[in-house]
């Protein structure tokens, strides 16, 4: 159920109704919107009883959510979310971007690629220090060491660190060191991981998992969300299909289908979508093209010595050519994504 408040309904007359949602022993979301608040009623295992809220003061409607997600669709909030981070943001006008190697190294790497990450005027440094490798015999990450090279990064050049939580204990010590936690594609439906994401005050970047279709992607959205983190950037990073000429399927109809359905700001990942350095910069230039909020892009010093996903890193010097390439795209389409 959906609660939607008239469009000059008092604070007051919003906190009765949520009032009420919690006496009745449910979850009560209230999500203030440009024109009216509207507030999502989970933790019901049966359906709610409209009658308990259309009489109450400030109350337009309560309306019965058909779809299997109700906090992250637009029917609770027809306008986009942005996610802050700090003073930056993600779905808002400026295209977000989020480069970095895929792991931290060492700390020479790290800041030599974080140079060129600022020099760019991207706002986000992307790295893990907890790597989900296929192979248990491959480079895990430098773990914590890894956080605090992170953090010295932040420090320095004042970007905003996205990194991966492989499970709780490393939700735990990303929110020491990190801005937004990514929560990867093999975890997308790690869902006592997913929780534990509900529970954080840091944004999550949720990548859509290698086979889950888009309404799994969502409810993995919607688990987060139900425990009260309404924070949440979703990325296509493609799935498993035949295809043999790339790493992954990049399913770029997942951008403007997202944005049929949900509030969400999503974005694009053409380093795994791909797998391959010469596919990334077209792959990005499309899902900018398709209105994506950003990318995050993997990129290398020395992509030849690169301890994970090296086939698919871009040198710095590509990296610079990809952002001037994807600003003046966005710069086109902007009108047609915003709002
Ligand atoms: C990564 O971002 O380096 C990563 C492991 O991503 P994914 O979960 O999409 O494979
Ligand atoms: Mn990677």
């Amino acid at each position: 159920m959906l609660i939607v408040m008239k469009p000059g309904a008092t604070d007051a007359e919003v906190d009765s109704v949520v009032r009420i949602i919690e006496e009745l022993g449910y979850k009560a979301h209230p999500m203030p919107g440009a024109t009216r608040t509207a507030i999502g009623i989970t933790g019901n295992q049966t359906s709610v009883d409209a009658s308990h809220f259309e009489n109450l003061a400030g109350v337009a409607e309560a309306i019965r959510v058909s779809k299997p997600y109700k906090l992250i669709s637009l029917d609770l909030r027809p306008e986009k979310t942005v996610v802050r981070v700090g003073d930056a943001a993600i779905g808002g006008e400026e295209l977000a971007i989020i480069a970095g190697p895929c792991a931290i190294e060492s700390r020479a790497q790290a800041f030599s690629i974080a140079e060129a990450v600022r020099r760019s005027g991207a706002r986000f440094f992307r790295g893990g220090a907890y790597k989900p490798r296929t192979s248990p015999y491959a480079f895990q990450g430098l773990g914590e060491e890894g956080l605090r090279i992170l953090a010295e990064i932040r420090e320095t050049y004042g970007l905003k660190i996205v990194t991966e939580a492989l499970d709780e204990n490393g939700i735990d010590l990303v929110e020491r060191y990190g801005d937004v936690i990514q929560i990867g594609a093999r975890n997308m439906q790690n869902f006592s991981l997913l929780r534990r994401a509900g529970k954080s005050s840091l944004p999550i970047l949720l990548k859509r998992g290698l086979s889950a279709t888009l309404d799994e992607w969502l409810l993995a959205a919607e688990y987060i969300m139900s425990e009260g983190n309404y924070q949440i950037v979703l990325c296509e990073r493609g799935i498993r299909t035949f295809a043999q000429h790339t790493r992954n399927t990049l399913d770029l109809a997942s951008i403007p289908a997202v944005r049929r359905l949900s509030h969400l700001p999503v974005i694009v990942d053409p380093s795994h979508g791909t797998g391959k350095n010469y596919m990334v910069t077209p792959l990005a230039r499309a899902g900018v093209a398709v209105g994506a909020d950003g990318l995050i892009v993997e990129v290398h010093d020395q992509p030849e010595h690169a301890l994970s996903d090296g086939a698919q890193a871009l040198t710095l010097s590509q990296y610079e050519e990809l952002v001037s390439e994807v600003r003046a795209i966005h710069e086109v389409i902007m009108p047609a994504t915003v709002g």
